[in-house]
């Protein structure tokens, strides 16, 4: 169990340090902006939506390790995704991270999204983890507004 927390952490500093799809997206669909006060966490996040598909996702900030590599790996696990699975993707990741179990799966396994499952430890990190999800709500509910992790 200990070297499965190491490889976790191995992965969050490594997207943390060299995010993925660190970059704006002109021809996007949708973009939101999201911000966490509590850590200073900020970031825009760009999808571009075909049909029911998210066919390209990118996003670009500033925050701490946790906020980036939750940013880096959601960009990397939701690019060729259907809403509907981005949809259930969010709702486990949520309860990964807030330390609810999660009986059933529906089949979509959380991959890397997995590595944030210490962040239930730490209740303080759990707004820099989820902050990329919630913007990604945003953007796809189309509201395009600033989201605050402090409502
Ligand atoms: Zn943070």
């Amino acid at each position: 169990m200990s070297d499965l927390r190491d490889l976790y952490q191995e992965l969050i500093l490594d997207h943390g340090r060299r995010p993925r799809n660190f970059h704006t997206m002109p021809e996007a669909s949708q973009r939101a902006e999201g911000f966490n006060p509590l850590c200073g966490d900020k970031l825009t996040l760009y999808l571009k939506v075909d049909g029911d598909r998210i066919s390209d996702v990118s996003f670009e900030g500033s925050g701490c390790a946790i906020s980036t590599a939750s940013a880096s790996i959601l960009t990397e696990t939701l690019k060729g995704k259907t809403l509907a699975e981005a949809e259930v993707l969010f709702e486990r990741f949520h309860d990964l991270v807030t330390g609810k179990p999660h009986a059933d799966d529906k089949g979509l396994p959380l991959g890397k999204l997995a590595a944030f499952s210490g962040v239930s430890d730490y209740p303080a990190r759990v707004k820099c983890a989820t902050l990329a999800w919630h913007t990604l709500k945003s953007a796809l509910s189309g509201a395009g507004q600033v989201v605050s992790t402090e409502e």
